[in-house]
């Protein structure tokens, strides 16, 4: 048996382990770009922050792939897969055979198209290598530009912030984190950035940078310029697939997937930020590129390619984030659609700055939005994927004295 599992992210790794633990004898193949042992990559922005060296960052021993009978090719990349031959290819010339396969090949920063992106010091953050490149330049920058205000544009200007820079944020929607919180979670958010320091525009994009050799400033829609030494682009991810035969495995955003992480090729599974299964919440096919679902997915992909056939219960898009002194929980549909069978319940304590909100399809909680006392935000959570029905006041669960026995009645 040959098991060779495209990328040493964290889906890769839980895929080969949970094969290690069923088959002893088989052999694997871990095949990344990346060069570094496997490490954490929610954590390269304390790196960047200077919160911690950057070989705190891993997440396996040095010796993981000897221990774990793992022959690992890294720095190389894999540029096709032949799902008739079953061979992947690796860097224009090498074939590697396989009986199963899992492409676990993460996401790529998401592009962006403005004139003068060739310009030095213009970075995206996903890798531990970008962050190197990024301190690099930190001694000699004053003013940082980060765009996009999602979960790694944040991190990325918070990071830039606690070094003294001066940071500037600008978000084309109307509100930071978008994509995981409402309206009213995102006001409570940029109002904490902007009090702590961060210039953030909102409404706004860079079209243009300008500078001799380095960047030194950013042209914006609306005609405005912004003076900047460095630039962080944060602007989403997209599933890194290029090397993936569409006409022989079914591509939708990401690879489709069924609930054993089996993409449409036979022997050909797909878990992480690459893969598309379903939401529990949605109830459609969703990528949901977060660690968890990562780890989950990976462990599922090497259960079953080790022979054993485990189904999964699709996945649930949820981000528990501190923002400064802000807390923020949030899970699901947190911005339905107008009339399409939601209840939504909410309220917000200014005194406090607390804010709740539950969404429901029937007797489901589908959303969840929760901003400071977010202890009971994992009881919510987990009532969300186990698919639980709730008959309780929904009233009463937006208190912060419910308790989980209460949520059931
Ligand atoms: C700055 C930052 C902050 C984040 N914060 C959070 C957070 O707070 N919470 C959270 O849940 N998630 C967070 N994430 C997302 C999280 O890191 C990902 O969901 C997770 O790492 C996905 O794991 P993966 O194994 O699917 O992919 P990856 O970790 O991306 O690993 C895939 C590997 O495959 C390699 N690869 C790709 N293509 C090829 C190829 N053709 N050939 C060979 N190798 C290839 C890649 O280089 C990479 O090493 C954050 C991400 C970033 C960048």
């Amino acid at each position: 048996m040959a098991y060779v599992i495209i990328g040493n992210g964290v889906a890769g790794v839980s895929a080969a382990e949970s094969i290690r633990q069923l088959d002893r004898d088989g052999r694997i193949v871990m095949i990344g770009d990346e060069t570094e042992i496997p490490y954490c990559r929610p954590m390269i922005s304390l790196v960047l922050e200077g919160a911690i060296p950057a070989d705190r960052l891993t997440m396996r021993a040095d010796n993981f792939y000897e221990t774990m009978g793992i022959e690992p090719v890294l720095g190389r990349r894999v540029d096709a897969i032949d799902v008739a031959q079953k061979t992947v290819r690796v860097g224009g010339d090498t074939e590697i055979p396989y009986t199963k396969l899992l492409i676990a090949s993460g996401a790529d920063p998401r592009p962006i198209t403005a004139d003068g992106l060739n310009l030095k010091n213009i970075f995206f953050m996903r890798t531990q290598a970008q962050v190197r490149d990024m301190l690099q330049v930190l001694p000699d920058a004053r003013r940082a530009l980060v765009l996009g205000g999602g979960l790694v544009g944040f991190k990325a200007a918070y990071g830039l912030l606690r070094r003294g820079l001066n940071v500037t944020m600008l978000i084309r929607s109307g509100y930071p984190l978008s994509m995981q919180a409402d309206e009213t979670a995102g006001g409570i958010i940029l109002q904490e950035l902007r009090r702590k320091g961060l210039d953030v525009k909102v409404g706004t994009e860079a079209v243009a940078f300008g500078g001799n050799g380095a960047v030194r400033e950013a042209h914006l829609f609306d005609g405005d310029r912004t003076p900047c030494d460095m630039v962080v682009i944060g602007k989403g991810v997209l599933p890194a697939l290029s090397f993936v035969p569409r006409e022989r495995i079914e591509i939708d955003l990401g690879i489709v997937i069924d609930r054993h992480m089996r993409t449409s090729a036979e022997d050909v599974y797909a878990a992480g930020d690459v893969a598309e299964g379903v939401d529990v919440a949605r109830k459609t096919r969703w990528v949901n590129a977060i660690w968890p679902e990562a780890v989950t997915q990976g462990r599922l992909a090497g259960i079953n390619m080790a022979g054993r056939p485990v189904s999964g219960e699709g996945s649930l898009g949820r981000n528990v984030i501190r923002i400064f002194d802000l807390d923020i929980l949030t899970g699901g549909v947190v911005t339905p659609p107008d009339n399409d069978g939601y209840d939504v319940f909410q309220t917000f304590d200014g005194s406090r700055n607390t804010y709740r909100k539950l969404v429901f399809q029937g007797d489901r909680l589908v959303g969840v939005v929760l901003v400071n006392d977010i202890e009971q935000g994992g009881v919510f959570l987990s009532v969300m994927s186990s698919k639980t029905p709730v008959t309780a006041s929904r009233e009463g669960l937006l208190s912060r004295k419910f308790n989980y026995k209460q949520l059931l009645k």
